[in-house]
């Protein structure tokens, strides 16, 4: 049975660390809400039910529940390479954490709820568009199972924010066991408040590390967890681009210390694969293109490390160069989590002959502007025997061909077998960009159902849904003019 919203049982732990850590901050009252989506899903990971009268204003921001704590969080980060040494939830308010039946915590967060302390001279408002695009893309990475924030819901309002022009505003309630960011860490490093690294560090370890839970808080405790970040890094790094995912702000205050997917902003789904594709225009130099997330990801852990060497040892020395051999597990890991990602969407053996055959492939999706989601997918209808469909996504046939014979070659089982499992592997619908965009244009005009549409499909991405076939067919010529940039 669900629960009401007065019956969840709120922990608050995060906010029991104390104003080291950020401010008690009560959500800014949101004019005329009402529903726009919610998750049943996400829902179901607190055990509430979505149908309590007191959603919409709670969800709001405008009603408070009991036993919670409202709170924003300070963190710091590198933007594009770039020291900030102040940033924090300038639009975000966690009202705590609930902790589930079965014992989990979650902590849950209105993002776009108004002015913080951190707010610096923006608004505390997030726009309808990017809510929508941030609620859809939490349970797309949910159904393809790539570890990412979830979200509950998007909220509307009669409220207008002011960017290049005037937009809808909305508040996504978001959820995670953990909302904390490498940037949290910067900001007590750089501030020297050394001693409050480790409060945070415990925090982190108990709600998301639990092997580690267990063992007697110190230096080994913090080795280890530290070593489970470049991991669970290396893991999502390999996750993202197994998907042809670009999360395109990779900033360390986007980057979560639970491996966690987190702060979506101008992100996307490539269509036609290209190895250096962007999708902020903001980010001119191609910082966080689609082949530099693994190097950018490395780069944003050694400012995370830096940040934690006290915890390591109280010998700077010694902590440096156990922070130094920590980050040389990551490549290692990465290779070694991709590599086993790939192997799986041809259902091959992750082997040395595999890494050539997929290599392979995406040489040629590469120079053919083959789609990414489909040249994948499309394997599965190539072992059934409809190799055709698979070879008209390449414009260079031939060579397409000469790739099918080879990887047939080096099928482990039969062609039946394979037909049956490939697509497990292989998503056939992704959150497209313009597919975002066409549930976004359908909300502006009042219309929610394209959002709901998109999330029932993109919670089975695996699912054939022959009825569904529209949207996996490759984008429209229109999709090429949408710009993606980090206003929102
Ligand atoms: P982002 O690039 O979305 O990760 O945001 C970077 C920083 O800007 C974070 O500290 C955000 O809280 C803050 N920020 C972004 N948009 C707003 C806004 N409309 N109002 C207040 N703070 C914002
Ligand atoms: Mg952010
Ligand atoms: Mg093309």
């Amino acid at each position: 049975p669900r629960k009401s919203i007065d019956e969840l049982t709120w922990d608050n732990r995060f906010q029991a660390l104390g104003t080291a850590y950020g401010r008690p901050q009560t959500p800014t009252e949101l004019p005329d809400p009402f529903r726009i989506a919610v998750s049943d899903e996400a829902a179901a990971l607190i055990d509430l039910d979505t149908a309590d009268p007191a959603f919409v204003s709670t969800f709001a921001g405008n009603r408070l529940p009991a036993d919670c704590q409202p709170f924003a969080h300070r963190y710091a980060g590198h933007q594009f390479g770039v020291w900030v040494p102040q940033l924090g939830d300038g639009r975000v308010v966690s009202l705590g954490q609930v902790r589930n039946r079965a014992g989990k915590c979650w902590d849950v967060q209105l993002k776009g709820a108004g002015k913080t302390p951190y707010s610096r001279h923006a608004d505390g408002r997030a726009m309808l568009a990017s809510t929508v695009r941030e609620y859809l893309v939490s349970e797309a990475m949910a159904g393809l199972g790539i570890p990412t924030t979830r979200a509950l819901c998007v909220i509307g309002s009669s409220l207008k924010v002011a960017r290049d022009t005037w937009h809808p505003a909305a508040v996504l309630t978001r959820l995670a066991p953990t909302h904390v960011r490498f940037g949290s860490f910067e900001y007590l490093f750089y501030r020297s408040q050394f001693d409050h690294l480790a409060p945070l560090a415990d925090h982190v370890i108990e709600v998301e590390y639990p092997d580690l839970a267990g063992q007697p808080p110190g230096q080994a405790r913090y080795q280890a967890w530290v070593a489970g970040v470049i991991e669970r890094t290396a893991e999502l790094m390999a996750a993202w681009q197994s998907v042809g995912f670009v999360h395109g702000v990779m900033n360390t205050d986007n980057m979560s210390v639970a491996g966690l997917t987190l702060d979506y902003g101008p992100f996307g789904f490539m269509d036609d694969y290209r190895p250096d594709a962007v999708f902020n225009h903001t980010d001119e130099t191609g910082r966080y293109a689609f082949n530099r997330q693994p190097d950018a990801a490395l780069w944003n852990l050694g400012c995370f490390v830096q940040a934690i060497l006290p915890l390591l040892s109280e010998d700077p020395d010694t902590a440096i160069g156990m922070g130094q051999d920590l980050l040389k597990a990551y490549r290692p890991a990465f290779d070694a989590a991709y590599n086993r990602r790939m192997a799986a969407r041809l259902r091959l053996p992750d082997s040395p002959a595999t890494v050539d055959l997929r290599d392979r492939l995406l040489t040629l999706m590469a120079a053919d502007g083959a789609d990414f989601t489909r040249s994948f997918r499309g394997l599965c209808s190539a072992a059934a025997g409809d190799e055709g469909a698979w070879l008209a996504e390449f414009s260079r046939p031939d060579d397409a061909a000469a790739w099918l014979r080879d990887w047939r070659a080096a099928w482990p089982v039969s062609a039946a077998a394979m037909a049956e499992c490939l697509p497990a592997a292989n998503p056939r619908y992704v959150l497209r960009t313009y597919l975002a965009e066409q549930a976004i244009r359908a909300a502006q005009g009042g219309d929610y159902s394209e959002i709901e549409r998109l999330q029932r499909l993109l919670a089975r991405p695996f699912d054939e849904q022959p009825d569904m076939a529209e949207y996996a067919k490759r984008p429209p010529a229109w999709a090429a003019e949408i710009a993606l940039s980090c206003t929102a």
